[in-house]
């Protein structure tokens, strides 16, 4: 079994395909006291500090990450499973699925046309839409710095 510590000195190291074909390599580690930080070689990380790849992982989408290898996904799980990292990530992933469907929303009122009643339904949607990235973001600093290996 790989433990925290095994994981402190050798991080486990993946290497992911995107949507686009596309291949990076993600590393995992754990620190002494448990917290597993992770960190990818794509251009959003370097710019956010976060990034798909790292969320569809931590939320254990590792066979949507081109992962098929039984031994990896189970060391991933190992690692992973159940950490404030875990949490963090289903947080991100629920939160950006709601700012797609608030934006969706804003889109459907703007089709409507120029009315008193489409301007309160984009009115209300867009309020919607606003309260959803705020959350979102948030929740996105609260991921950023889980995966970097800090707390909240
Ligand atoms: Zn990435």
């Amino acid at each position: 079994m790989l433990t925290t510590h095994d994981l402190a000195n050798r991080p486990l190291s993946l290497t992911i395909t995107d949507d686009d074909g596309g291949t990076e390599t993600v590393s995992v580690r754990a620190d002494a006291q448990g917290a597993v930080s992770m960190t990818c070689s794509c251009r959003r990380y370097a710019a956010e500090g976060w990034c798909r790849h790292l969320v569809d992982l931590a939320c254990m989408r590792l066979r949507d990450c081109g992962i098929t290898d039984p031994d990896v996904d189970a060391r991933f799980e190992e690692v992973v499973a159940g950490t404030p990292l875990e949490i963090a990530a289903n947080d991100i992933d629920y939160r950006l699925a709601c700012v797609s469907q608030q934006a969706e929303r804003v889109a459907q009122a703007l089709t409507a046309g120029p009315s008193r009643d489409a301007m309160e339904t984009l009115a209300v949607a867009a309020r919607d839409l606003a309260q959803a990235a705020e959350s979102a973001s948030d929740a996105l600093r609260r991921f950023t710095r889980r995966a970097a290996g800090g707390i909240d």
